[in-house]
């Protein structure tokens, strides 16, 4: 995930961006935000993309705004997914993350700069959205200089950096532990049971 010269200024791997379209759906600016969150806070950790559960992402977009597509970008660039259960949705209406080193006890805050943010918001492809228009309907010679534009400016014009500070992470242990409702049938994780009726069911099955 290396980044390369363009224009002077460094760049995103066009791997990544890849990944990160097929991964995301359609091509928008958000979505490479997200991207650059995630390098630069991989980069300021000295870690590398999770393979596992090594990093832990607290993502602060949500429930429902523009720009969040944004939290896709930082799934495919740290790996923090909601598979792995590494990654947590803050529904704090910013975007902005904290990605955690969990074996070095260490973490960063990354937010996308207020007057970037601004910018964008004011950009036609915004206008065109608010609109209505979906965005794999937006004319590419839309989109595509604006995708261009995040992968080149520098780190300070998109974002506000934290000092890394120690943050000591209690993990979760992901459970093997599994039961069969007793209504349904279906295979349930522990944490997914419930007592109903003096039967072991599961929570749709409870309600
Ligand atoms: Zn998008
Ligand atoms: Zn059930």
């Amino acid at each position: 995930m290396g980044r390369t010269g363009y224009g002077g200024f460094k760049v995103l791997d066009k791997d990544l961006l890849e990944l990160g379209i097929k991964f995301h759906g359609h091509r928008c600016p958000a979505m490479p935000i997200g991207l650059r969150a995630g390098e630069l806070a991989m980069g300021k950790l000295g870690v590398k993309r999770s393979q596992d559960k090594e990093l832990f992402c607290f993502m602060e977009i949500g429930p429902a705004h523009a720009t969040m597509c944004f939290g896709d970008g930082v799934q495919t660039a740290t790996g923090c997914t909601y598979g792995k259960g590494n990654i947590e949705r803050l529904n704090y209406g910013k975007n902005a993350i904290t990605l955690i080193d969990v074996k070095g006890r260490k973490a960063v805050r990354v937010v996308v700069n207020p007057e970037f943010q601004k910018k964008a918001l004011a950009s036609t492809f915004v206008q065109m959205r608010k609109e209505g228009i979906a965005p794999q309907d937006i004319d590419p010679a839309i989109v595509d200089p604006l995708i261009e534009n995040v992968l080149k400016q520098p780190d300070d014009v998109l974002f506000k950096v934290s000092d890394v500070f120690d943050y000591d992470m209690k993990p979760k242990k992901g459970t093997f532990e599994y039961y069969e409702c007793e209504r349904c049938g279906e295979v349930v994780f522990s944490y997914g049971m419930r007592i109903k009726d003096g039967k072991l069911v599961c929570i749709t099955c409870s309600e």
